[in-house]
């Protein structure tokens, strides 16, 4: 097994997405099941906190290590197996979803969980429960996975199968491969009924697979994932279309979006429906001139063809992109797949840009992943932004708001501006809280955004959070830092 302890060598796993930096002794790369438990025995044995890294494109610093080793996934990298007839696939956590998404093209598949960022490991979607466009119609990545197989911090391990093991109420029994049984209390906080990412995923007779997809690193190793696959669809209808005033792109959402979960004769059913604000567009125009001048927001929708009936759904679009008086002339429809990836790609460049102009900066990130329920978004929206507004501090706004899910990203110029920045943020996730929603629908909590969900359960849910990973991981070794504050660890 390599290990790295170069301080050139390890500097990239010091970091990710969000450009949270920390610190740590040593970079282990397992490559089988045993590496992994070699590692975690000793870590376990000597009291060393070990941090679990996938590909870091994380952007809550959740596998960034403060101390300690990081145990890096890169090398557990294979597809073990695609199963066309079943459709199914085994992987290893370290397999790139971009890896991942070419090899079931080739075989007619199609997964589609895509956190828009597709250089991402699988095993990093499954630890945050990854979103992204195609979640509004088909959730997140949870609703896909089948099988995980993990290490738990004390180096046993774990094998757990959906539908075959639910909690009674609120306790977990659990076997490990050894026979080691583990009764486990589970926190009793009631989730919000909205898209959400935030803390673990807990609920009476809850299926026990579920509590460690999401779990960020806090609760086991995932070496092996089977997911659920679907076959590729006919064709996908995609465009963006140009709207010259806000409140027409957001109603146009909102219609989209109650056609499509009603299943009506228009045969509208999004994949996705994104949106993007005034200033994200004018963020993107150097690198897209063919943005219209008087857009003043955008809209990203796709949907899936796999019938006949192409022409009248197109019609149907149409009529529907019309009512809202949507700039068709200037839109852009996709004529083929490089269109459609074109614009994929478009939608992925403003979140990008977002991240490189906070790196260029040296700060961290603040941007939202708010949710609320869809009938409070609008207003909400209008809210948020009338909050930020006049603060002398730019920012940008876009996201998956078939969800009703906003990313509300601010672009501060130095220190001072990055903490007027944190103090909205945290009156935005209140006002989430408040209604409802959640401070975390898809990136997850981290390191960053702790005192947010604090604020959103209360300082008892949290302590029950604490209490439940204490029950398997005793030495208090994996993932700290993430989700909660290390004293509720004490
Ligand atoms: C430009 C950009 C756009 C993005 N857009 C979206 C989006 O639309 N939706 C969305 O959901 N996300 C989005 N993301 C975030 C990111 O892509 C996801 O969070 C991704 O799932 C993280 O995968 P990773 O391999 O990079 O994980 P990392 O960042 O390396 O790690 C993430 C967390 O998972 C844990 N972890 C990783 N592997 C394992 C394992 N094998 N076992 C246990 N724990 C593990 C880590 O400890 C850490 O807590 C975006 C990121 C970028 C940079």
């Amino acid at each position: 097994m390599i290990i790295k302890k170069v301080k050139d060598e390890i500097q990239n796993y010091l970091a990710d997405s969000s450009n949270f930096k920390g610190n740590c002794e040593a970079v282990y790369f397992p490559q089988s099941k045993s590496d992994i438990i070699e590692i975690v025995v000793k870590a376990n044995r000597d009291k060393i906190p070990i941090t679990v890294s996938g590909n870091g494109t994380g952007l809550a610093g959740g596998r960034v290590p403060l101390e300690g080793n990081v145990l890096a996934t890169d090398q557990l990298n294979k597809i073990i197996e695609i199963n066309k007839s079943d459709k199914f696939a085994i992987v290893q956590p370290g397999v790139l979803l971009r890896d991942l998404q070419v090899e079931l093209e080739n075989h007619n598949l199609y997964y589609p969980p895509d956190p828009t960022e597709q250089d991402c490991y699988i095993g990093g979607t499954v630890a945050t429960n990854a979103s992204g466009a195609k979640t509004f119609k088909y959730g997140p990545t949870r609703n896909f996975i089948q099988e995980l197989k993990i290490v738990l911090p004390d180096g046993e391990s774990l094998s757990i199968k959906r539908g075959k093991l639910k909690a009674v109420k609120n306790y977990l029994e659990l076997e490990t491969d050894n026979g080691k049984k583990l009764l486990l209390s589970l926190p009793d906080y009631k989730m919000p009924a909205v898209k959400n990412a935030a803390g673990y995923f807990c609920m009476p007779d809850m299926d026990a697979i579920d509590l460690f997809i999401g779990s960020e690193g806090t609760l086991g190793i995932i070496y092996e994932i089977k997911i659920k696959l679907l076959s590729k669809p006919k064709s996908v209808l995609s465009g963006v279309i140009f709207f010259d005033e806000e409140k027409k792109g957001l109603q146009f959402i909102s219609e989209a979006r109650d056609l499509s979960r009603n299943f009506t004769d228009s045969g509208i059913v999004a994949l996705g429906l994104e949106f993007f604000d005034f200033h994200s567009l004018s963020f993107l125009t150097s690198d897209y001139p063919n943005i219209p001048a008087d857009a003043d927001c955008a809209v990203w929708f796709e949907q899936e063809i796999s019938t006949e009936s192409e022409s009248e759904l197109v019609q149907n679009w149409i009529d529907l992109i019309n009512n809202f008086s949507g700039d068709l002339e200037n839109s852009w429809i996709a004529q083929n797949e490089n269109d459609r990836k074109n614009f994929h790609e478009f939608r992925h460049a403003v979140s990008w840009k977002v991240n490189e102009f906070i790196a260029s900066k040296n700060l961290t990130k603040v941007g939202t992943d708010v949710a609320v329920p869809d009938d409070e978004f609008i207003e909400f929206y209008f809210d948020v932004k009338s909050l930020v507004s006049g603060l002398g501090l730019n920012f940008l706004t876009y996201g998956h708001f078939g969800n009703s899910h906003l990313h509300l990203n601010m672009l501060p110029e130095n220190e001072n501006e990055h903490k007027l920045a944190k103090e909205i943020y945290f009156k935005i996730c209140e006002k989430a809280v408040k209604l409802g929603g959640t401070i975390s629908a898809e990136h997850g909590i981290g390191k960053l955004k702790r005192e947010y969900l604090l604020m959103m359960y209360g300082e008892s849910a949290i302590k029950q959070m604490a209490e439940l990973k204490k029950q398997l991981d005793p030495n208090r070794i994996l993932g700290i830092g993430n989700l909660f504050d290390p004293e509720y660890l004490k």
